[in-house]
């Protein structure tokens, strides 16, 4: 069985984690999590939880993903988390595939096949064909993209920005400048990746659809991956799933209902609201976020 990947393609805080936790009740699908992260999580210093509950480096799921996999101490599956690249300070210059060292760029092209692999290890281990990875890097998404044009599809996930933005401000504590500038950079940084990839490989999805009609949503995006429809269960949660990292609404307890949130419309104030949009409002009303 070869794998396909599913590659969630959005700016951190999109609702990507809930698009795996859903997409993962499709018995075709695993999610794979924030696999950028694998290497990290399961052979560094860090101590999460596995969404089974287990500590990831006990979790009988991902050893026997490792095991399948091999060495992930020298083959590294997730860009060396992406250590080497300058992608915090020149992004966009990263993402538009200019620039980049030749060293460099043959050191992406060997993690994107060890990545693939690391894919292909989880959908095997999982027995389901198509894998999700909620890894929010464009570099990633590039990489992975051009090695196996025909296996990675992606799916772009769009949120309106003044959610974004007002959702970093709360969990860093940062002023609305700071945070839209974050979210323009971001934004337009995935723009570069997702302009070098073919149309008909993209599907556009957008978070308030998805939190408004989870189920046509999904079924949409099953029949575009080549899927059966299917019947999502009344509620959302960890069950039978082990991704790795994400937002922490991944670790709550089972049986969510599937919610848009809205707060930043009533937590703005119209100063935030104004510098918001001197900012980035018009990127934020090309992706079609309007008032
Ligand atoms: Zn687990």
């Amino acid at each position: 069985m070869q794998s396909r990947v599913a590659y969630i393609a959005s700016v951190a805080r999109s609702g990507s984690t809930l698009l795996g936790l859903l997409l993962k009740e499709h018995p075709a699908v695993v999610d794979a999590g924030e696999a950028d992260w694998a290497r990290p999580y399961l052979i560094g210093d860090y101590r999460r939880l596995c969404t089974c509950g287990a500590p990831l480096k006990q979790c009988a799921f991902w050893q026997a993903v490792r095991d399948r996999f091999g060495d992930l101490a020298a083959q590294d599956p997730t860009f060396g988390h992406m250590a080497r690249l300058p992608w915090r300070r020149s992004l966009g210059r990263v993402a538009a595939w200019s620039g980049l060292p030749v060293a460099e760029r043959a050191a992406c092209q060997v993690a994107a096949r060890h990545a693939l692999r690391w894919l292909q290890a989880v959908a095997e281990v999982a027995n389901r064909p198509v894998v999700v990875d909620a890894s929010k890097s464009v570099t990633r998404l590039h990489f992975l993209h051009h090695a196996a044009p025909d296996r990675v599809a992606v799916v772009h996930l769009v949120r309106d920005g003044r959610a974004i933005a007002w959702s970093r401000m709360r969990r860093h504590k940062l002023g609305m400048a700071k945070a839209a500038s974050y979210w323009l950079a971001n934004t337009l940084a995935l723009d570069l990746a997702l302009q070098r990839i073919a149309d008909p490989q993209v599907f556009l999805l957008r978070y308030e659809t998805l939190c408004t009609a989870p189920q046509s949503e999904l079924n949409r995006l099953a029949i575009w991956l080549g899927l059966q429809p299917f019947v999502l269960p009344p509620h959302i949660g960890r069950h039978n799933a082990h991704v790795l990292g994400g937002n922490p609404m991944r670790m709550e307890a089972d049986n969510r209902d599937v919610v848009l949130d809205a707060a930043w419309q009533t937590a703005l104030s119209t100063r935030d609201l104004a510098v918001f949009d001197a900012i980035a409002g018009w990127r934020n009303r090309k992706l079609g976020y309007r008032d």
